[in-house]
Order: structure tokens, then C-alpha cells, then sequence
């Protein structure tokens, strides 16, 4: 009765804070970050966006083709379309017919799909595949702080040459192309991205060539991309300038893979040396963590204007053709300095990220604490064991635990910065917990295939690193990305005993963890254990393996 009491409480309390988490988003918070009923009733199959960029007037031009399937019937018969303000659409077709009833309210329009005229769903017995096609035009938000804040960037490179580009996560895709902004819906079949730009630029864009460059009128040139396989809306992305290229094949897990690097023309030497880390990237990640995802779209990296992002099969590099993260090394351990922080860590999010894509930005630790935890495979890959927990351990001064590291859900919304450093360090705690380095390895790579190009939840992986560990995994996973607390092991000693117990944590809280020196573990809960002091516990100062995010304290 007690514990039934005491859950309703908690409960009514877990209410409280929605609710309140709830109040400070806005309608237009929800329209964009859930699967509200203009979205969950169709299905992206592809995006096939054509664009015209003017830099002189940071003006484009652009029109975006949907193909979808319908699942059920619309309700009120409408679609939801996210483009922000200030573009604009200009015209709207369903499979070629033209729908005269389209609405904007703020960022989103909705598409009002005349029953009788559209048949949605059809009847045919065989799911229907639909063609949406939208033309629109605007300036687009121009990015302040790339890739940070998100939007268009207009720049010029060293030679006052045009450059351009996007970078939108977070602020999202629909800041530059008309399509359904939420993460939870890839298109199936891939995207398609033509851009046409002056003669003298090139446009690169994910994946491979689709069609040679056409050559149209005096001074245009139309560049077509396509990836095959499903991607995130903020991985799509252009960019335009004075690219030179070249190519090499990787032999990877899966035969031959396609890797081409696109740099402005001036640095092509410099980009050559630094870029032979890819091949080291590709060997070390295809270990930890299976088969590069995505060898029918090929490895692309290309020099960015900002410092990098995760631009599916276009991963953007912006480093300065140098190691560390601009030349620093986060961890101060010295690792950090001995690779390019952006070749390794946005080509990780390859695998998680591209791979593994999480519905809900609020579990987007999923993206980067794998990916900030690459970081320490690809250094324990080259350098060793303790090279790695040098690394990882390092950048723990960086961890704040302002906030929970999980978001509130349904609102586009992220949870704190801990997601890099802190959930590396909970999957290195993890890992230890797990006690068994090839069973962690099996791990990862079973979780890329398990999920392989699909939308997750964070249960998701939660439960199945629970499952394939034989370790309940649960409340650890609960006090490190839903708390602030960071676990503290009291002890104290009474004649020839030692006590301890886990305080500063979720109820329940039962990780194991291993002492320095000897190789007892100590399997504390929140109440008191005791143990018989041999040599190995110091009645001074009881040390826990390092590898453990955790503190200890001697209470009296
Ligand atoms: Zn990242």
C-alpha cells in the first residue's frame, strides 16, 4: 500500500513537471517537434529538391518534390508542410493536380486535400504512392554562428570567392526547403538534390552524381546529387564554391566503398595530407562498430565554412586541415592532439546519427554520446587501452550537470550539452559495468544492425543494451541521462567491517563497481552493505576504478 502510494505521488509529480515543462513551448513548438495529425498519416518515400541560390541577393528559388504513401485517411483532410517564414510557396500539386486551399500559420502550411478529388487513401487495394510537388522562393534565415544557431550561409572564401552553404539542425530543414521538419520520418528511398548554379561554381551535394553536370544557357550549370538510402532532413545540404576533387576506394567490411573529398582549390595540399585519416576512421569505426551504413551513397567529406556537421554521405569539414578540435585537444590528455577531431567525430555520426535516428530530438544523447564515445574507440583503436580512458576520462571537467541530459519530448527541443561528454562517460562506465570488452563490441555493432536506418527511442537502446549485456542496465541509465546526481559511495568502517551504500541517486540504484588494486567488485545499493576490510580496501581512502563515473566519500 506504502509503495502504491508512494508511485501515485510520484506520478502526480512527473505530471506537474510536464506540465510546466509545457508552458514555456509554444503551439508552433508542438507543430514542429510531434507527430500531430496533418503528419501521422503519411509516410515520406523520398525528397527529390531542386534550388537556384542567388548570392548577391541571398535570395533562392526552389521547389521540392514528396513522393509518400498515405497509412490511413487525413483527419479534416489536411497535410502538414513545414517552411519558415520568411520563404514563401508559390504553388502546390498532388499528383499534378493543382490544390487551390493552402493555409500558413507561422512556420507550417497546411495543404487541404479535397476528398473526392485526391481518393486519400486509395482504394485499390495496393498502398498508393503519392506525388506532392511545391514550388516556393524567399530569403531564407541567414545563419549567424554556423553550425550552431543554423540557417544559409552567403560567405566568401579566402580569395573573396562566392561560398555558400547550409547548416540547420536543430533550427531545422525547413528553414530552406518545404518538407515534414520531424525527425521521426526519413524519406525511405533517399533524396535527390539538383542545384543550379553560375559556371563558374560547383554544387556538391549527399551521395552520388545522378546525372553529369548540364550545362544550361550561356552561364548555368545544374549539378545533381542523390543518396539511396533513408537520411535526416538536416543532413541534406548543398554546398557551393570553388571545389576540386578526388577520389579513393576504401575495402571495407562490406567490398568496395566509394570515398571522394571536395576542398576549396587552394587547399588541396593541405587536404590530401590531413584526409589519409579517413581510411584510419573507416578501419577503426567498421570494428567497433559494423559495415559503414550507407556504401551505395559512398563517403564524402567536403570542406565546409563552418566547423563541421554530420551531413549524411557530405560530412562537412571546417578543422583547418589540423588535429585536435582547432587545434586543441578537449580531453588535456594529449590523445586529442594526435587526430583530426571533426574527421573522426562527425564521420562517427555516420553510425550513430545517420544510422541511428532518434524520433525525438530529446534523446538526441543517443547521437552524440555514442559519437562522443567513437572519440575514445578511435584513440583505443591506435593508441591503446589506456590511451582511450585517458581520453574519456579527460573530458570530464567539461560535463556541467546544469540539466537532465534527455529534453522534454514532443517540442523540437534537446536536453542538456551533457549528452557529449557525460554520455560518453556513462557508456564507458557502462562498458565497465559490463566487464567484458567483445561483448561490448558485439554491442555496438549489434545495435547497428538491429536498427539499421531506422527512427529510435532511447528505451530502444536502453533495453536492448540491457538485453544483449544480461545486465540490468536500467537504473543507470535513468541516473545519468535523467538526473543531474552524479552517484556517491559512502563508506564507513565499524571494528573489522567496512559499510557502504550509494547516496546522490535514483531510487534503486545498484551499480556495481570495481576497487584499485584488487579485483573485488562492491555490488552496493542505496542501503547499507557490509564487507570484511582485507588488505586491498585502505581504510584511509577507498579507491573505485577510475573507468567509473562515480565519487566516493568516508562518512563517520
Ligand atoms: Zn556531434
Amino acid at each position: 500500500m506504502k509503495k502504491i502510494l508512494k508511485t501515485i505521488l510520484i506520478f502526480n509529480y512527473s505530471l506537474l513537471i510536464i506540465n510546466s515543462v509545457n508552458a514555456q513551448f509554444t503551439h508552433q513548438d508542438t507543430l514542429r517537434g510531434s507527430n500531430g495529425p496533418g503528419r501521422d498519416w503519411w509516410d515520406v518515400m523520398a525528397y527529390k529538391i531542386q534550388l537556384t541560390p542567388d548570392y548577391i541577393t541571398k535570395f533562392i528559388r526552389g521547389s521540392n518534390e514528396i513522393t509518400f504513401k498515405a497509412t490511413k485517411q487525413p483527419k479534416n483532410g489536411t497535410m502538414q508542410i513545414d517552411l519558415q517564414q520568411p520563404l514563401l510557396i508559390d504553388n502546390v500539386f498532388l499528383n499534378g493536380k493543382k490544390i487551390a486551399k493552402i493555409k500558413r500559420e507561422g512556420n507550417v502550411y497546411w495543404i487541404n486535400l479535397d476528398k473526392k478529388k485526391f481518393n486519400i487513401p486509395g482504394t485499390g487495394g495496393t498502398e498508393q504512392v503519392y506525388k506532392l510537388s511545391i514550388s516556393y522562393h524567399g530569403n531564407p534565415v541567414v545563419a549567424k554562428r554556423p553550425p550552431w544557431d543554423g540557417g544559409w550561409i552567403f560567405t566568401k572564401d579566402a580569395k573573396g570567392r562566392p561560398w555558400m552553404s547550409v547548416a540547420c539542425q536543430g533550427l531545422g530543414a525547413s528553414a530552406w526547403y518545404p518538407c515534414k521538419d520531424y525527425q521521426g520520418d526519413e524519406p525511405d528511398q533517399g533524396a535527390a538534390i539538383i542545384i543550379q548554379v553560375p559556371d563558374s561554381l560547383t554544387a556538391i551535394a549527399n551521395g552520388m552524381t545522378l546525372y553529369q553536370p548540364v550545362h544550361k544557357g550561356k552561364y548555368e550549370t545544374t549539378y545533381s546529387w542523390q543518396v539511396k538510402n533513408p537520411i535526416n532532413n538536416y543532413n541534406i545540404i548543398p554546398y557551393i564554391g570553388k571545389y576540386v576533387n578526388w577520389n579513393e576506394t576504401y575495402e571495407g567490411e562490406n567490398g568496395k566503398l566509394d570515398c571522394s573529398y571536395w576542398v576549396l582549390d587552394y587547399n588541396l595540399e593541405k587536404a590530401k595530407e590531413q584526409f589519409k585519416q579517413v581510411p584510419l576512421m573507416l578501419k577503426a569505426f567498421e570494428y567497433w562498430f559494423g559495415p559503414y551504413p550507407f556504401y551505395e551513397d559512398g563517403y564524402k567529406l567536403i570542406e565546409a565554412p563552418h566547423l563541421g556537421m554530420e551531413h549524411q554521405s557530405a560530412v562537412a569539414y571546417g578543422n583547418g586541415f589540423k588535429n585536435g578540435y582547432r587545434g586543441r585537444d578537449l580531453s588535456a590528455s594529449g590523445w586529442g592532439l594526435k587526430w583530426d577531431f571533426i574527421i573522426v567525430h562527425e564521420s562517427g555520426h555516420e553510425w550513430f546519427a545517420n544510422n541511428i535516428t532518434t524520433v525525438d530530438i530529446a534523446d538526441m544523447w543517443v547521437h552524440e554520446g555514442f559519437t562522443n564515445y567513437s572519440e575514445t574507440l578511435f584513440t583505443e583503436y591506435y593508441y591503446g587501452k589506456e590511451a582511450g580512458s585517458d581520453y574519456c576520462i579527460g573530458t570530464r571537467k567539461l560535463i556541467e550537470n546544469d540539466k537532465p541530459i534527455i529534453g522534454p519530448y514532443g517540442v523540437n527541443k534537446e536536453g542538456s550539452s551533457d549528452m557529449y561528454y557525460k554520455g560518453g562517460n556513462m557508456l564507458h562506465t557502462i562498458r565497465h559495468v559490463i566487464n567484458d570488452d567483445e561483448k561490448f563490441r558485439t554491442i555496438l555493432r549489434g545495435l547497428n544492425s538491429k536498427f539499421y536506418h531506422s527512427v529510435v527511442t532511447t528505451k530502444q537502446i536502453e533495453n536492448y543494451m540491457t538485453e544483449q549485456s544480461g545486465k540490468d542496465l536500467s537504473k543507470i541509465f535513468d541516473q545519468y541521462l535523467r538526473t543531474t546526481m552524479i552517484p556517491v559511495l559512502e563508506y564507513k568502517f565499524t571494528g573489522d567491517n567496512m559499510y557502504y551504500r550509494w547516496t546522490n541517486c535514483v531510487n534503486g540504484f545498484n551499480m556495481p563497481v570495481k576497487l584499485v588494486g584488487i579485483d573485488d567488485w562492491l555490488k552496493a545499493t542505496t542501503d547499507w552493505k557490509t564487507v570484511v576490510v582485507t588488505e586491498g580496501i585502505v581504510k584511509d581512502g577507498l579507491k573505485i576504478d577510475r573507468n567509473f563515473y562515480v565519487t566516493v566519500k568516508k562518512v563517520e
